[in-house]
C-alpha cells in the first residue's frame, strides 16, 4: 500500500489550524477573514501528464494530490467528467503570432463556467445543502446560477450592482428556478462584495448554512488550473515553448490559477495580467504601491474591480514584493484602448473579440516581448456584450445555442438599497432557519 500525503489548507492570515479539502470547499472564506491556500502544492511536470489526453484527463491528474485523502477522492474523476463536459480550445487567428484561449464554450459563455460547474459538483456531493451566497460584478452570478440550478441541496442567492451589468447578463443573473435568488443592489460591485464579506461574519446570520462561490472559493480556484495546465502542455509539445499566457484581470482569480499551476510546474513562463481602467493592478507592478481607488465603470464590466480579492493569495504566495514582480507583467487599457483593439483584432484577424479579451490583445501590444508563445486568454463570447461589440465590428454575431435558449427565460428579481441591513433581513426570507 502507498502512503498518501494529504494537503490541508490554511488561512493566508494564518490565525486559525489548518482544514481538509471539505470543510475548505464547504466554508468558503476562513474563519479569521483570510482565504484558503494549499499548505503545499504538489510538483508535477510535464512528463507526468502523457499526451495526447483529453482535458476532464489532464483535470484528474492535476487535481488528484489536493483530494487525496478526502471523502470526494473516489468521486474526482465523476466531478471532472461533469465540470470539464465542454470544449476549451487553443486557436490559431489568421496572420498572428499568438494564439487565443477559448474559455467561453460553457452554458453561460464566460471562463467562469468552469469554476462554478467544478464547485457545484462538489458540494451537491457532499450533500452540504447550502445556501450559497455570491456577489457578482457580471458573469460569477449567472455561471454559479447555471452550474447550481439543478443541485438539490443547494440554494443561492446573488447580489449585484445596479446598472452596471449587462442585459444579457443580467437575463443569465435573474432567469432561475426559486432556489436562485438575485438581489439587484443600488451600488458598485465592491459594494456588493463588502455587503457578502459582512454576511459571513454576522453573528445574526449565523444560524445560515452560508458558503461562498465567488473566487475567493477554492473550488473555483483549483479547477481553473486545469486549463492552464492543458493549454499550457499542448503548447509545450507542438512548439518546444513555454506558454506565456495575457490574462483579463478583475478580481485575480483566473490568473491566479495560471500563477499555481507554474508553481506546481507546468510549462507556464510569464503570465501578464491585463486589466481595464480600475488599474490599481498594474499601478502596484509599475509602482509598487497597493492603493485602491473608487471603482469605474469600463466596457470590461466583469473586471470592474478596484480591490482584487486575490491579491492575498498572491501576496501569501509571494511574501517578498519582488518576488511577486518576477515572472509577472501588468498593463491596463482604457475604454478608448478596448474599443480600438475590437476594430483592429477584428480587421487584421478577422475574429470578434469581447472587451474583457480586448484588454489582454491590447496588453500584449505594450509589454516587453518573451521569448514563450503568447497565448491570449478568451473570457467571454462576444455575442454576450454584443450592444458594445456589434457596433464597432458593423456585424451581427452569432448568439452560441446554449445562451439562446436561456434568453427566452422569464426573469424575477429583488431591488434592495445600498443598506446593509437590507440585504441580511432578504437573506434571512429566503432561507429562513428550520427550527
Ligand atoms: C470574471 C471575469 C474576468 C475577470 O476574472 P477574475 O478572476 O475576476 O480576475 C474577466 N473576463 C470575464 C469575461 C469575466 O467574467
Amino acid at each position: 500500500m502507498t502512503t498518501k500525503t494529504c494537503i490541508p489548507f490554511h488561512s493566508t492570515r494564518g490565525n486559525v489550524e489548518p482544514v481538509n479539502l471539505e470543510t475548505a470547499l464547504a466554508r468558503g472564506l476562513a474563519m479569521d477573514g483570510g482565504l484558503y491556500v494549499p499548505e503545499r502544492f504538489p510538483r508535477l511536470t510535464a512528463e507526468d501528464f502523457s499526451w495526447p489526453r483529453s482535458l476532464p484527463e489532464t483535470a484528474q491528474t492535476l487535481l488528484a494530490p489536493f483530494f487525496a485523502c478526502s471523502s470526494l477522492e473516489a468521486q474526482l474523476d465523476q466531478i471532472c467528467e461533469e465540470a470539464f463536459n465542454f470544449p476549451v480550445p487553443l486557436r490559431q487567428p489568421e496572420h498572428a503570432t499568438w494564439q487565443v484561449l477559448e474559455l467561453f464554450h460553457g452554458p453561460t459563455a464566460a471562463f467562469k463556467d468552469v469554476g462554478a460547474r467544478f464547485l457545484a459538483q462538489c458540494l451537491d456531493r457532499l450533500q452540504a445543502d447550502k445556501l450559497v451566497l455570491v456577489a457578482t460584478s457580471g458573469d460569477t452570478g449567472g455561471a454559479v446560477a447555471a452550474a447550481m440550478d439543478e443541485c438539490k441541496s443547494l440554494q443561492v442567492a446573488i447580489a449585484y450592482p445596479k446598472g452596471m451589468v449587462s442585459a444579457r447578463q443580467e437575463h443569465q443573473l435573474t432567469c432561475w428556478s426559486d432556489s436562485v435568488h438575485a438581489c439587484r443592489i443600488d451600488a458598485d460591485f465592491d459594494t456588493c462584495q463588502s455587503f457578502v464579506k459582512r454576511a459571513f461574519a454576522d453573528a445574526e446570520l449565523s444560524t445560515l448554512p452560508l458558503t461562498s462561490a465567488n473566487s475567493i472559493s477554492i473550488g473555483r480556484l483549483l479547477p481553473q488550473m486545469v486549463y492552464y495546465a492543458h493549454a499550457s502542455l499542448d503548447v509545450f509539445h507542438s512548439t518546444g515553448k513555454l506558454a506565456r499566457f495575457v490574462i483579463p484581470t478583475g478580481n485575480l482569480g483566473n490568473a491566479l490559477a495560471a500563477v499555481w499551476a507554474r508553481r506546481i510546474g507546468l510549462p507556464i513562463g510569464e503570465i501578464v495580467l491585463a486589466t481595464n481602467a480600475n488599474r490599481t493592478i498594474s499601478r502596484y507592478w509599475m509602482l509598487g504601491l497597493w492603493s485602491p481607488e473608487a471603482t469605474v465603470a469600463t466596457l470590461a464590466n466583469a473586471m470592474d474591480v478596484s480591490d482584487p480579492s486575490n491579491m492575498e493569495r498572491l501576496k501569501h504566495l509571494f511574501p517578498d514584493p519582488s518576488d511577486t514582480v518576477h515572472g509577472i507583467q501588468a498593463a491596463s487599457a482604457s475604454d478608448r484602448q478596448i474599443a480600438d483593439t475590437i476594430v483592429a483584432t477584428h480587421q487584421r484577424h478577422y475574429m470578434a473579440i469581447c472587451p474583457h479579451t480586448a484588454t489582454a490583445v491590447h496588453a500584449l501590444s505594450v509589454v516587453r516581448p518573451s521569448d514563450g508563445q503568447d497565448v491570449i486568454v478568451a473570457t467571454a463570447h462576444p455575442a454576450k456584450f454584443e450592444s458594445i461589440v456589434e457596433p464597432l465590428i458593423g456585424r451581427t454575431i452569432k448568439m452560441p445555442d446554449a445562451l439562446a435558449e436561456l434568453m427566452e427565460r422569464p426573469t424575477s428579481v429583488q431591488d434592495l438599497p445600498a443598506d446593509y441591513s437590507a440585504f441580511s433581513r432578504a437573506l434571512l426570507d429566503i432561507h429562513p432557519t428550520k427550527t
